[in-house]
């Protein structure tokens, strides 16, 4: 399964995406997880990206159209893979194309996540990820049992930089101007799938992610 992930910040594209490669083990690939990488590790892709990043901007395509092609040619690809975050705008969506037609590896299907803009703003400000081991929580809607602590492994629970609120309100911005055009883009390629990710438990919509998957 070769699958593309879209959806707004906040939509759980991440949290879905962790759950569809437990049944179905492939690389899930997060241009998104590759930059905070690259700005922890302290590389000058992760300098450049960070500026864009704190300001809820998008990364240059050129910088991240590298990024993942080097990405796909890895061998693990090979069985498929979950692009999560990336494409984020119809001139990387077009890049994609062009990579996977040189490497005879034609998208499954684009998958879109659908929350309603209220309720990503909740989700958001909520989000915490574990330091160690990168689980995912919301204060408000799946709270750890411990405050502050990751229930999986005990490491700390943070907020990352770019979920403070103001950044978040130009994040859904830039998702609205330049991500949400590709939810059309996959129509016509007719492989768009979409369900609603705004009602239900992560695993009432996951079943809804199998179905619409055929997984
Ligand atoms: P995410 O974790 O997917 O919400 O991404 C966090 C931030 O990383 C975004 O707000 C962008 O600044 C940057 N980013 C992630 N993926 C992309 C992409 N495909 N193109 C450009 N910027 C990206």
């Amino acid at each position: 399964m070769r699958l593309v992930l879209l959806g707004a910040p906040g939509a759980g594209k991440g949290t879905q995406a962790k759950k569809i490669i437990e049944k179905n083990p492939i690389p899930q690939i997060s241009t998104g997880d590759l930059l905070r990488a690259a700005v922890a590790a302290g590389t000058a892709l992760g300098k450049e990206a960070k500026s864009y990043m704190d300001k809820g901007e998008l990364v240059p395509d050129s910088v991240v159209l590298g990024m993942v092609e080097e990405r796909l040619k890895q061998d693990d690809c090979k069985k498929g893979y979950i692009l999560d975050g990336f494409p984020r705008n119809t001139k990387q969506a077009e890049a994609l194309d062009n990579m996977l037609g040189s490497l005879n590896m034609s998208l499954t299907a684009a998958l879109s996540v659908d929350v309603q803009f209220d309720l990503l703003m909740k989700r958001l400000t909520g989000r915490r990820t574990c330091k160690s081991c990168g689980q995912m929580f919301n204060i408000y809607s799946n709270a750890p049992k411990k405050d502050g602590a990751c229930d999986k492994c005990g490491g700390e629970l943070f907020q990352r930089d770019d979920d403070r609120e103001e950044t978040i309100k130009k994040r859904l911005e830039v998702y609205n101007a330049q991500t949400a055009p590709l939810i059309d883009y996959y129509g016509k390629k007719n492989i768009l799938k979409s369900v609603d990710g705004g009602t239900g438990s992560i695993d009432e919509i996951f079943v809804k992610v199998c179905n619409a998957l055929g997984i």
